[in-house]
C-alpha cells in the first residue's frame, strides 16, 4: 500500500540534522534545505513523504542492477544470521574463495589475483603499494615514483589524492606524498565537442609519459595510474589510441600500468570492464561500488599473477605483503557480491549497456543546441552535460539544475558545471526520456 509505505518511511524522517557532518556536500546548504530518500527499488527512489525520485545515476555510480535486487537482499540477510564476521588474517571463510575464483572468471584475461578492500580509496591504496612493493621484491626497490593524470580522482586517502589531479581535494592537505607527477588530462572542447563515443583528437597525450621518463627516469618510476573513463571529474573520454599508446610506453619502460576501474568496472561501458571495453588490459586494476552492487562496502585489486608471484619468496610462515583490512572479506560483503554476480548473470548487466548506449547517446545528444549547453558526451551508459559556467560563480549553473531535476523527481549528478549521468543499467528507453527530458526542461525553465 503506498500510503503505509509513504507514512512508513516518513516516520524516518530525522529530527535533527545537526550532529552528522556529511562528506562532500555543502553541510549549509543541505540542511536548510534537506533533500532525503528513504527507500529504493529498481530504478526508484522514494523521499520520507513518499515522493518518487528516478534514478539517473545508479546511486552514486555504483548500484548498477538497480535497487533491492532480491538474490542480494537475500545473501546479505542470510549471511548476517550465519556468520557476522570472520578475521582475514591468517584465517579464511569459504566465500572469500568462492567469490574470488567467480570475479577472475570475469576479469580480463591475466588478472587472475584479488585483494579485498573495503571502498576504491583503499583498492587504490592497496593497488599504489603493490606496484612499489612488486618493484622492490625483485630487486628494483629505486622504483617508487608514481604517476597520475590531471583531472583523475582516485579517492580521498593520501596516496589516491597525492595521484589524483583535483586541486580541490589536493590544495587543503599540505604537500601529499613526494615521487609524484602527472600527465596532462586528454579533456580538450576545441578539437573533440558533441562527441558520441571516443573522441578522434589527443592519442599523442599519452606521450607525456614519455617526457616524464626523460624527466625522472624509468628507473625511478614504478607506475602508472589513470581511470580509462574519467568519472568524477565530468566524464572525460580517453581518445582513440590513448591507452594503447600509454600501455605500450609502460611497456617499453617496464612500468606498471594500473586502471582505476572503480566507475567502469561491472558493465559501466557495455563490456564487463573498460580493458574489454578498449582491448588494453593493466597490471593492476582497482574496484568497488558495482562488486556488491553497492549494496555493501567493498572494493578490490585485481593482479596479474607475475606482481603476485613476486611477493612469494622468504620464509613461508611469514607475510609476504604488509597490508589489509580489518574488514578486508567481509562475509556480507563476500555474499553480497556473490548476489551481485548471480544477479548481473541472470540478467546480461555486463553488456547490457551496450545495447541501451544507442538510446541513451541519442537522447542526450539532443540536448546539443540548448541553452548554455557547451558540450555533451557518452559512452556505454555514462553521459555528461557541459554546461557554460555563470560568469563569476563556477558550479552554480549545474547545481541549480540538479536541485531543479531533484524537485522534478530526476535525480542527477553534478561536479563542477557538468552533469553526469550512469543510471542503473537496467535502465529502459522510457527512464532515458524521462531523465533526459526533464533536464531538457530545467534547462530551458532557467536560460
Ligand atoms: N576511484 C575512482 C575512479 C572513483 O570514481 C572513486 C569514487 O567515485 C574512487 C576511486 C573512490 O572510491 P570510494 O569512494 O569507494 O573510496
Amino acid at each position: 500500500d503506498p500510503a503505509l509505505l509513504a507514512q512508513a518511511a516518513g516516520a524516518a524522517a530525522p529530527a535533527d540534522l545537526d550532529a552528522y557532518w556529511m562528506p562532500f556536500t555543502a553541510n549549509r546548504q543541505f540542511k536548510q534545505a534537506p533533500r532525503l530518500l528513504a527507500r529504493a527499488d529498481g530504478m526508484h527512489y522514494w523521499t520520507p513523504e513518499g515522493r518518487q525520485v528516478l534514478d539517473g545515476v545508479a546511486g552514486l555510480w555504483c548500484v548498477n542492477a538497480g535497487h533491492a535486487r532480491p538474490k542480494i537482499v537475500r545473501a546479505i540477510a542470510e549471511q548476517a544470521a550465519e556468520m557476522d564476521f570472520a578475521p582475514p588474517f591468517n584465517m579464511g571463510h569459504p566465500k572469500a574463495f568462492e567469490l574470488a575464483e567467480k570475479l577472475v572468471q570475469i576479469t580480463p584475461a591475466g588478472l587472475d589475483k584479488v585483494f579485498y578492500t573495503n571502498s576504491g580509496s583503499e583498492a587504490v591504496e592497496t593497488a599504489l603499494k603493490m606496484a612499489i612493493g612488486y618493484h622492490r621484491a625483485r630487486g628494483e626497490g629505486t622504483r617508487t615514483r608514481l604517476i597520475g593524470r590531471e583531472r583523475g580522482y582516485h579517492g580521498v586517502n593520501f596516496g589516491g589524492v597525492s595521484v589524483g589531479g583535483i586541486a580541490g581535494n589536493r590544495k587543503t592537505f599540505g604537500p601529499l606524498l613526494g615521487g609524484v607527477d602527472h600527465l596532462r588530462h586528454t579533456h580538450d572542447l576545441a578539437r573533440n565537442r558533441h562527441v558520441r563515443g571516443v573522441p578522434e583528437h589527443g592519442a599523442e597525450l599519452a606521450d607525456d609519459l614519455e617526457r616524464i621518463v626523460a624527466l625522472h627516469d624509468a628507473s625511478t618510476i614504478a607506475a602508472v595510474i589513470v581511470e580509462p573513463v574519467a568519472g568524477s571529474t565530468g566524464v572525460l573520454l580517453p581518445p582513440k589510441g590513448y591507452l594503447e599508446r600509454l600501455r605500450a610506453i609502460c611497456d617499453k619502460h617496464g612500468i606498471l600500468l594500473i586502471f582505476d576501474e572503480v566507475i567502469t568496472g561491472f558493465g559501466r561501458l557495455g563490456a564487463p570492464f573498460a580493458a574489454d571495453y578498449f582491448g588494453v588490459t593493466p597490471d593492476l586494476m582497482t574496484v568497488a561500488k558495482g562488486i556488491t552492487n553497492g549494496s555493501v562496502p567493498m572494493g578490490a585489486v585485481f593482479a596479474k599473477s607475475f606482481i603476485h608471484d613476486a611477493f612469494m619468496n622468504g620464509p613461508e610462515h611469514l607475510i609476504e605483503f604488509p597490508h589489509g583490512y580489518t574488514y578486508s572479506a567481509h562475509p556480507l560483503a563476500c555474499a553480497a557480491a556473490l548476489g551481485t554476480l548471480e544477479t548481473y548473470a541472470d540478467d546480461g548487466l555486463l553488456t547490457r549497456g551496450a545495447d541501451m548506449a544507442r538510446p541513451f547517446e541519442d537522447a542526450l545528444h539532443a540536448l546539443e543546441g540548448l541553452p548554455h549547453v557547451l558540450d555533451v558526451r557518452n559512452i556505454g551508459l555514462v553521459g555528461a552535460i557541459e554546461l557554460e559556467p555563470i560568469p563569476g560563480q563556477p558550479a552554480k549553473r549545474a547545481f541549480d539544475v540538479f536541485l531543479e531535476c531533484w524537485r522534478r523527481g530526476v535525480l542527477v549528478r553534478v561536479t563542477g558545471d557538468i552533469i553526469a549521468l550512469s543510471p542503473p543499467l537496467i535502465v529502459e528507453t522510457s527512464h532515458i526520456e524521462q531523465i533526459a527530458g526533464t533536464i531538457g526542461e530545467v534547462l530551458k525553465a532557467q536560460a
